[in-house]
This record gives structure tokens, C-alpha cells and sequence, in this order.
């Protein structure tokens, strides 16, 4: 059984604040730390319930978070940035299931842990209609390729956009979000087992956990903080303006749908 973890910060059970999620902050050294114990925790859970290879691919700011010389050497490591498909390089056809570790709720989320989605500059990321965390838009990739998402740890917040935009999987509340830099933390040997239980849940049931796929021509839309952001869209060929904030795309096909969503972000940064 072949498992593609994709691994981000803000969702850690132990993380809460800005000065832990940025590199270089006062707190991060520790929470790459508890990143990397945690992506550990579900590594050997998915180990024993029948996991043969796994492939981790650091998705967090520079992506390069996870410390290699901690990590379960049944794993291999994808660090690094730029990275073509970002938080979902690596994933293709081979694989039998994703697991989302360390996600958050999509940006405006209330109770949420740092919510946003790919970048502070993103009010909303929509996939014909309904608005998306990135489990929602990751997990279309992963569908892409007919791979089911099937595990997902978080804030509620987080457990709760999942809920609402993938098809059934399992979902493990690490940490209980009372602000956007606030939450009910547990001792690791507690989330532990909540991630243990989890995984075994979701490994028993893998075959039967359906891929969330987006089938023919998908329309993404985005909205960002500042109106010029939406002009540097704007320059993608196709692309068409909805209001001055809001640009929106119609793709052939959902990766197209996520490599346009990729490119508005890369054009847009530089804008203040
Ligand atoms: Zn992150």
C-alpha cells in the first residue's frame, strides 16, 4: 500500500502562533520539531496498518521544515521550493491514498488556526461555485490522478472544511482552535493515539474511500485582498475579470484549473 502525506504547519497539534509557523521566528525550531514527531506518529501508524511506501512532501512556507535526520527512515522526504505542484508534488497514479497532516480551515474561517488558503493574499479560492481549503483544492489533484484523500488532522476548523468539500474520509481533531492564534493544546502522548486510531481507521478502509473528482471543464475563481493582485491575474491568457477583486478561468481539466491557480498566486506576490 502506497501512501502520499502531505505535511503542513499550521494544523500541528502543539502550533498556535505566528512566532512558531515562520521560519527564523522566536518558536519555529521547536515546531519544525513537533512537525516532524507528528508526521513520525502517522508514519508508524500507517507502517503497521499496511502501508508499504510513503512518500512525505513537505508543504509549509519554504517547504523545507521537516528535519530529515528525526524522520522514520521508511519514509522518503520531498523538501524544498519551488516545487511544480507545490503542496502535492510527487503525487501520480501509484499511489493508494492521501493523508493531509497539520492542515487548516480555508482563509475567513472563524476559530481557526492561522485559516487561510496557499497565501494571506487569498480571500476566497472557488472550484465551480464552492469555496475550497487547500484539502479541498489538494484533494482534486489527488483525484486527478483517481487517488482518494482518506485521512486529514487538524484544527475542527480544518476537519470541518475537509468534511464539507472531499468525499468520506477520516478525520482527527488535534487541537481544539479558540481564535486564529489561540487553541486547546494536548500533550503529544494524547494526539498520539487520536492520530493512531485515526489512521488505522483510515487504512482499513482505504479501498472503499472514493477520490474527489471534478470531471470536464472546472471553473476556478479567485478573489484577493487587493484589487491590483486580481490585475496580475488577469495577465494569464484566458483569464477574466469578475469584479475588481475577483478573477475567474474556466480549465479543461482540474489540474489545468490548479496550475492557473498556482500562476495567480505567483504573479500576484509582488503587489502591495
Ligand atoms: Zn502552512
Amino acid at each position: 500500500m502506497k501512501i502520499f502525506i502531505s505535511a503542513d504547519m499550521e494544523g500541528i497539534s502543539g502550533v498556535v502562533s505566528m512566532d512558531q509557523i515562520n521560519p527564523g521566528a522566536r518558536d519555529y525550531e521547536r515546531a519544525r520539531r513537533m512537525m516532524t514527531r507528528e508526521v513520525n506518529a502517522v508514519i508508524e501508524a500507517a507502517l503497521e496498518y499496511g502501508a508499504t511506501e510513503i512518500v512525505v512532501n513537505d508543504s509549509h512556507d519554504n517547504m523545507d521544515n521537516i528535519l530529515i535526520e528525526e524522520l522514520n527512515p521508511r519514509a522518503a522526504l520531498i523538501s524544498g521550493n519551488p516545487k511544480p505542484l507545490s503542496m502535492m508534488q510527487g503525487i501520480d497514479e501509484t499511489f493508494d491514498g492521501v493523508f493531509f497532516v497539520g492542515y487548516h480551515a480555508r482563509a475567513g474561517t472563524p476559530q481557526a488556526v492561522v485559516d487561510h488558503t496557499y497565501a494571506f493574499r487569498v480571500i476566497s479560492a472557488k472550484i465551480n461555485g464552492r469555496p475550497m481549503s487547500e484539502a479541498g483544492l489538494n484533494g482534486r489533484l489527488a483525484g486527478h490522478f483517481g487517488v482518494p484523500v482518506v485521512f486529514l488532522s487538524g484544527d475542527q476548523s480544518a476537519v470541518a472544511c475537509a468534511r464539507m468539500e472531499l468525499r468520506d474520509h477520516v478525520g482527527v481533531v488535534v487541537k481544539e482552535a479558540v481564535g486564529r492564534t489561540a487553541a486547546v493544546i494536548h500533550p503529544f502522548e494524547v494526539v498520539k493515539e487520536r492520530l493512531r486510531a485515526g489512521v488505522a481507521e483510515a487504512m482499513k478502509n482505504i479501498k472503499n474511500i472514493e477520490p474527489t473528482v471534478e470531471k470536464g471543464s472546472v471553473e476556478l475563481e479567485v478573489s484577493f485582498s487587493i484589487s491590483g493582485m486580481a490585475d496580475m491575474a488577469l495577465l494569464i491568457p484566458g483569464a477574466a475579470k469578475k469584479d475588481g477583486r475577483t478573477v475567474i478561468y474556466t480549465a479543461r481539466d482540474y489540474m489545468e484549473a490548479f496550475k492557473v491557480f498556482r500562476a495567480m498566486l505567483a504573479l500576484s506576490s509582488g503587489i502591495r
